[in-house]
């Protein structure tokens, strides 16, 4: 397995076609009390939260990539479906407003579908087209026909999200991009390189990550918090995880191979199931906020945050690690979630 430069893969980054969304490189904060109380590991934390397009999070990364080959194949519309919370949805709402394309929007008519609060609210702000569908419905399915109807009318659609592998690819490549920020942050503070990043990731955030370790040859654990697990369409397992990871390495032109097993990606965070407040990330989120004055989600970045300190509170993390949290985003949930987020919180006090 040949070693890749930094340098190398910088400029094999940026022969990609890309636009411009996101607000980078974004902060690398060091946490020094969470570090100090929770007595294990050094902790920074990677702020996408902030990369500043409708409220942040890691879809802003991703959309300079996905959106940059879409707009690069003269495509006109694009298409989202997933949950009605999605955050995928808001950011992608704020960027085809931002680029001029028309966007469709197949929110799941499910338990959270009446509430217009939080990333729904403002997803509808940007103008995007909501075609809801039933909850028993497949997302990816709705999606697809959604499609042939626009090509019927001669439009050039494109799928986002799930179905859509390419967007996934490129999802992924973008966190390859974020893996070589991250090192130039730590090699401006004169800091050695995290032995681990923790992040929440379905697939693509990881396997970028996991694809720029491997071509750079670093050693640096990546640890994927899954938010949602099999009994959802959209989850991917460590083996399509594995093959994104190698479809972002052939997108950069190299060829890469992995294996299932060395993907790290673990549903033991999830709780009760996807989209629903865990009482973990909840802890979690209470505790965060009074030592950094820093807030995640409790459905997405808070499931993420409590594999972190689980892996810390078991000793799988010592004082002799460093441990990059990046923070996803998903903030706006707070609101969708408002009686439930209080409740953690004073529940914490106790
Ligand atoms: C979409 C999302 C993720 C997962 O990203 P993937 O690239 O699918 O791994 C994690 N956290 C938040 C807040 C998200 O919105």
């Amino acid at each position: 397995m040949t070693i890749v430069s930094k340098q190398r893969l910088s400029e094999a980054l940026n022969q990609l076609p890309r636009v411009h969304l996101a607000h980078l490189p974004t902060p690398l904060d060091f946490c020094p009390r969470l570090s100090r109380l929770m007595n294990g590991p050094k902790i920074w934390i990677k702020r996408d939260d902030c990369t500043g397009l409708a409220f942040g999070g890691n879809k802003a990364r991703q959309h300079e990539f996905i959106l940059g080959d879409a707009v690069h194949r003269g495509v006109d519309v694009v298409i989202q479906g997933a949950a009605s919370q999605s955050n995928q949805s808001r950011q992608l709402a704020a960027a085809a407003a931002r680029l001029g394309l028309e966007c469709i929007l197949m929110p799941r008519k499910d338990a959270l579908f009446q509430s217009v609060q939080g990333n729904q609210l403002i997803a509808r702000l940007f103008g995007a087209k909501i075609v809801p569908i039933e909850p028993t419905e497949s997302v990816k399915k709705a999606k697809e026909d959604m499609a042939a109807k626009l090509r019927a009318e001669g439009r050039n659609p494109a799928i986002l999200g799930m179905g859509s592998e390419k967007a996934l690819s490129l999802a992924a490549v973008a966190y390859v991009a974020a893996y070589l920020e991250i090192v130039d942050q730590f090699e401006r503070l004169s800091e050695p390189l995290p032995t681990h990043i923790y992040v929440t990731s379905q697939g693509s955030t990881q396997a970028g990550l996991q694809s720029a370790v491997r071509l750079l040859g670093h050693s640096t654990r990546i640890c994927g918090i899954n938010p949602m697990d099999h009994r959802n369409e959209a989850y991917e397992a460590p083996a399509s995880i594995a093959h994104q990871c190698e479809a972002a390495a052939r997108i950069l032109g190299y060829d890469l191979s992995l294996l299932p097993e060395e993907i790290n990606n673990s549903t033991d965070w999830v709780g009760s199931d996807y989209g629903l407040p865990s009482s973990a990330a909840l802890r979690g989120a209470a505790l965060l906020a009074r030592t950094e004055g820093l807030l995640v989600d409790p459905v997405y970045s808070g499931k993420g945050f409590s594999g972190l300190l689980g892996d810390i509170k078991v000793g799988r993390l010592t004082s002799s690690d460093r441990v990059v949290f990046i923070h996803t985003g998903g903030l706006p949930a707070i609101f969708t979630y408002a009686d439930t987020c209080l409740e953690g919180a004073a529940g914490a006090l106790e």
